[in-house]
This record gives structure tokens, C-alpha cells and sequence, in this order.
């Protein structure tokens, strides 16, 4: 493919100097999970109708890469495990060359899929993961197994792959696993993140939201009654704030609500249909199915435009939340 010319490249940046280098994939909207926080009523989201192949999908991130300078692609969903173009748009992006290829899942299917995952020379993955407590565990992501995800985050670790495990600390409902989860991260030198509920989905129309927001001054409040620590350096566009536990690792808050990251967003996400959004906090988004057919010059000044519009959509300041469903849009 031919690199659409680099004066062109270089003008999709904002006023605010931002630009999009962190591409997530979403594979599926599918979810073999339904967590409270993300899901009504224990539904499990479906398949989109219309999804995109796995050749389409490796296709547009092709054209990403050529046409916005993406330099980092995260695969994920839906729960990207689930869905069965996983090997092969795995296969597909690993051979695109890029240095930094990652992987968000729950963990559930990670030992099925651990030896094509360590094969496959991706480096890092974040496994999301709520509590240490099994009945606690299914009252969360209301299936599940959790034993299982801890395998798989093992697997994962002999397989030489840097684990991140992330979580999402809600009051009243799990806000006693920070310091089990911290302490389990730092034996095993992983780096768990600690997820602000962002204010998403049902969660807009719902009293959950303000009843079980959990601050970031919460989050440090709860683990210095057990640990010092500091804050230390993150890259510039790091969504999550890092702190050193010296002696023993480090763990990060992603602050949307505390300290949000918008300012220093890189990100774009293809949702499994097609869909390119350019911020998770707005529902706007450019179907780009079908430029994908297009030859390669053709596709790239199409989506050139597309890029603008989508980099325009980011907030400047804050992070407002959407009724728009993280599964959808690539968490
Ligand atoms: N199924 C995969 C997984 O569980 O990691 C990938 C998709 S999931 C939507 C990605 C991340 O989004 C998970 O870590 C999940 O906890 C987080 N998430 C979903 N809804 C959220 C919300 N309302 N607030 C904060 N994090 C949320």
C-alpha cells in the first residue's frame, strides 16, 4: 500500500496537537459476560448484525496506520476472545509490523487461546478483573468462572506476556477488593489499573452510577491505609496516572471523572461494524465499510476526511460519558 503523502498525513492534528496513534479494534460486540456496570438487566449483548470480516478488519487498520500514523493497535470488544475471526485478524495485525499489538479481555477464553496468543509474539495484555471473590465474581460479570481467568492470567505470564489486569472498583460492591487485588498484582508483578465507572450506557439513566462511583481520592485513600507510595512518570498519552509502591511495583488509576486524560487522547476506535469513533464520549461516528473496497490511494483521501471529522468529535476538557455502550464502541 502506498503511504498517502506525509504533508497530508501531518495536518490530521488539532488545534490542541492532538492526533490519533492508539487504534482499538472492537471484533465483536458480542460478550460472554454481562456486567453490571456495562449491561441492563443481566442481557448479554449480541453480535452485531453486519460485522465486519476479519480480512476487512485487518484491511482498515492497514489503512489507519498509512493514512493517520497509528502506531499502536489494541484488540478488543465484546469480548474478542468470543468471536471466531479472532485468530485470523490476530494473525493479520501481527504481520503488520506494528511494535505495540495488545489484547483486552475478561479472561474467560485465555486458556484456550494462550499458546496461538504467546505464538503469536504479541508482547502485553490487559485482563479485566473485578474481584478475587468467586460468588462476588458472578454477581458482577453475572457468568463466569473465576478461576479460570486466573489460569489464563498464568498462562499468560509463562508465556513471557507483561499482564495488566484491570479493574473497575465500585462502592459498596467490591471496593473491599482493592487491597486483595493490589496485593495479588504486586506478588505476581502485574500492574493493576484501577477503572473509574465512567458514566456510559444504562449506567446515565441509573442511580448505580452516583451510588457506586468510586473516586480516585477513595481509590488512594484505601490503599495507604496499607502501602506508601508515589506518583511517578506515565507516557504523555497514558490514560492512566501511575504510582510507584516502592520496593514492591506500581499500579495506575485511569481517572476520567478525577483527571481526565482528554487533553493528551490519542485514541480512535473501529467498532465491530464498521463504525469509526473518535471519542468514547461522543455517539457521533463515520461508517467506513465501504471504503475499504476502494484501491488504496482512493480509500486513504476518503479516509483522510473521515479522520478530521472524527478528531473533531473529541472533548476538549472532560469526559461527559454517552448512553452509548462500551461493548460497542471497543472498552
Ligand atoms: N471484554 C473485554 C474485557 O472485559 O476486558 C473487553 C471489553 S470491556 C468493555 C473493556 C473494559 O471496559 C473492561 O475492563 C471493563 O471493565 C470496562 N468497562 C466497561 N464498562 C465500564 C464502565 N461503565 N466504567 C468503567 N469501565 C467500564
Amino acid at each position: 500500500m502506498q503511504q498517502i503523502d506525509s504533508d497530508k498525513q501531518h495536518l490530521i492534528v488539532d488545534r490542541m496537537g492532538r492526533r490519533f496513534r492508539n487504534l482499538r479494534l472492537s471484533l465483536t460486540a458480542a460478550c460472554n459476560y454481562a456486567c453490571t456496570y456495562c449491561v441492563p438487566d443481566g442481557k448479554r449483548l449480541q453480535a452485531a448484525a453486519y460485522e465486519l470480516s476479519g480480512e476487512e478488519i485487518v484491511r482498515a487498520t492497514q489503512l489507519l496506520i498509512a493514512t493517520a500514523g497509528i502506531d499502536k493497535v489494541r484488540i478488543t470488544g465484546g469480548e474478542p476472545l468470543l468471536s471466531p475471526k479472532f485468530p485470523a485478524i490476530l494473525q493479520g495485525i501481527m504481520d503488520l509490523g506494528l511494535t505495540d499489538v495488545s489484547l483486552t479481555t475478561n479472561g474467560q477464553l485465555l486458556p484456550r487461546y494462550a499458546r496461538g496468543i504467546i505464538d503469536s509474539g504479541m508482547q502485553r495484555i490487559n485482563v479485566s478483573l473485578d474481584t478475587l471473590n468467586r460468588e462476588r465474581f458472578r454477581e458482577i460479570a453475572r457468568s463466569g468462572d473465576l478461576n479460570t481467568v486466573l489460569h489464563g492470567i498464568e498462562l499468560m505470564q509463562a508465556g513471557g506476556l507483561k499482564v495488566k489486569i484491570n479493574m473497575v472498583p465500585m462502592h459498596g460492591v467490591n471496593d473491599d477488593q482493592i487491597l486483595p487485588l493490589l496485593e495479588y498484582a504486586l506478588e505476581r508483578n502485574i500492574e493493576l489499573r484501577f477503572i473509574e465507572l465512567m458514566n456510559m450506557g444504562h449506567l446515565q439513566a441509573s442511580p448505580a452510577y452516583a451510588q457506586e462511583f468510586f473516586s480516585m481520592e477513595q481509590i488512594l485513600d484505601r490503599i495507604g491505609k496499607q502501602y506508601t507510595f508515589s506518583r511517578t512518570d506515565a507516557p504523555f498519552d497514558s490514560t492512566a496516572v501511575r504510582y510507584e509502591i516502592p520496593g514492591s511495583g506500581t499500579f495506575g488509576i485511569i481517572a476520567n471523572e478525577s483527571e481526565p486524560f482528554c487533553r493528551n487522547c490519542t485514541r480512535l476506535r473501529l467498532s465491530s461494524n464498521g463504525a469509526l469513533y473518535g471519542c468514547l464520549s461522543s455517539a457521533r461516528s463515520t461508517n467506513i465499510r465501504q471504503l475499504l473496497a476502494l484501491p488504496d490511494a482512493e480509500a486513504q483521501v476518503e479516509l483522510h476526511q473521515v479522520l478530521l471529522g472524527a478528531l473533531a468529535d473529541k472533548q476538549s476538557e472532560n469526559f461527559q460519558g454517552e448512553v452509548t455502550v462500551m461493548k460497542f464502541i471497543g472498552g
